[in-house]
């Protein structure tokens, strides 16, 4: 990869560690579930509103490391509007991606989230880039924590 390139996919991190989207409790949200990477001290909540397989509405809180955090920033701007089985296909191709089985050229589907690729080359920050979407993937294959509204 390019030193360019690298340069890019810094400044979208950066961008997303430091003014994160969608980083805010989700009303309305059926599915909610808290993640956290002890190896790095990173929590996360992930808040899900999920209507007819389809993921209506997604929002996070929570504090860690930039990685982490612009990892669940983009998370949140790339699922909006997937439907699950699709959301599920994602986590699988970010997985490959930043654990170095999948390069990040053969995986245009990943738009944005490609930034991620550098991750691979340094093994104790992939659990960092992941928290948001184990935390996801126990959301959409269990019920997960429901939403108390008191
Ligand atoms: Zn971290």
């Amino acid at each position: 990869m390019s030193t360019e390139l690298r340069d890019l996919y810094q400044q979208v991190i950066v961008d997303h560690s430091k003014r994160p989207r969608n980083q805010h409790p989700l009303e309305g949200a059926n599915r909610k579930v808290e993640g956290y990477n002890p190896l790095c001290g990173d929590k996360i909540t992930m808040y899900l509103k999920i209507e007819d397989g389809v993921i209506a509405d997604i929002s996070f809180e929570g504090s860690g490391c930039a990685i982490s955090t612009a990892s669940a920033s983009l998370l949140t701007e790339s699922l909006k509007g997937k439907t699950l089985e699709g959301a599920e296909a994602l986590f699988e191709s970010f997985h490959n991606l930043v654990t170095g089985l999948e390069p990040a050229g053969e995986a245009p589907k990943l738009g944005k989230l490609a930034v991620f690729s550098g991750v691979c080359d340094y093994p104790t920050r992939i659990k960092c880039a992941t928290l948001a979407w184990h935390t996801l993937h126990a959301a959409l294959s269990s019920e997960g924590e429901k939403v108390s509204t008191e």
